[in-house]
């Protein structure tokens, strides 16, 4: 079963060659049971990580405007233990933050250990929007893939895993979810006339989001293009690709606090057999 798109190191990319739409094999019913299970060990599994200590998790949703970064971020949110999980979404800089480089407001929101931080957009909007809009020269833009990767190898040699997440959709469903907000009142308010214009700049984005999958993919941070046309597929293979990036550990984490278990039990019986 194919939940997604790893993306090798040094691997050309072609977005149009990679499907937006998937279902595994599976309907959606399937797919929604599967996930249920997938959610459980995913909460079991970021338990232990909180408890262990040992490690961290960041885990980066990228994606163009309605390709369901909120709705992916909510679900999975719904299946770990809130109080080692927490968000982080990336706006326009402000003023503070242009006055410094354009990792500074990003290793501030890196996750703790035992943590799980979840980014809203992240650092690649430096080579995403940026770039698109030219809002730095070329020759400052074009450094930061090789930032990017320094700065996400410190973050893998220090413990954290790190799995990026771009969220694909097609153009025709992104007219879609754009027209369904202008009726849903619920959703009007994320209604803006910037997602319009965007849209008109497609291929400038794809081509920015190329770029930035084959030159920051490499195997301690690798990209994963999801399907993102349908919501339930794109929740199971975000849950998917997190066990698997997770589950590797479980075993060093058990034991780590079995051992942590047994030091404070011979604690408290030397405590308890010292004379008082
Ligand atoms: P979202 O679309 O994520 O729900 P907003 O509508 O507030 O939230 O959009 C955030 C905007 O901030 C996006 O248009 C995004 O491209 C922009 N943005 C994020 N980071 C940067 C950056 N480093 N430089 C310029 N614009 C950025």
């Amino acid at each position: 079963m194919k939940f997604g798109y790893r993306i090798e190191p040094d691997q050309k990319v072609d977005l149009s060659k990679i499907p937006t739409k998937a279902d595994a094999g599976l309907s959606h019913e399937e797919g929604e049971a599967k996930l249920e299970d997938l959610g459980r060990e995913l909460g079991e599994l970021a338990e232990l990580m909180y408890a262990a200590s040992m490690h961290s998790m960041l885990v980066v949703f990228q994606g163009r405007d309605t390709a369901g970064k909120d709705g992916a971020i909510n679900r999975l949110l719904s299946f770990v233990n809130v109080q080692g999980a927490q968000v982080s979404s990336f706006k326009v800089p402000s003023p503070k933050e242009l006055a410094h480089d354009f990792l500074w407001r990003v290793h501030s929101e890196t996750p703790g250990k035992g943590g799980i931080q979840v980014f809203n957009r992240s650092h690649y909007e430096d080579v995403l929007v940026v770039r698109v809009h030219k809002l730095v020269p070329e020759e400052v833009w074009e450094k930061r893939y090789d930032h990017i990767n320094a700065f996400e190898k410190l973050l893998t040699d220090s413990n954290t895993i790190v799995v990026k997440f771009m969220l694909h959709i097609s153009k025709d469903e992104q007219e879609e979810r754009l027209l369904a907000r202008e009726q849903e009142v619920d959703k009007a308010w994320k209604l803006a006339v910037g997602d319009w214009k965007e849209r008109e700049l497609w291929d400038e984005y794809a081509k920015a989001y190329e770029v930035a999958l084959e030159r920051c993919s490499p195997k301690n941070a690798p990209w994963i293009v999801i399907p993102a046309d349908k919501k339930w597929f794109r929740d199971l293979a975000v849950a998917h690709h997190l066990v698997e990036a997770l589950a590797p550990y479980r075993d060093q984490w058990e034991k780590s606090l079995q051992a942590l278990g047994e030091k404070a039990k011979a604690e408290l019986a030397a405590y308890r057999s010292t004379p008082k």
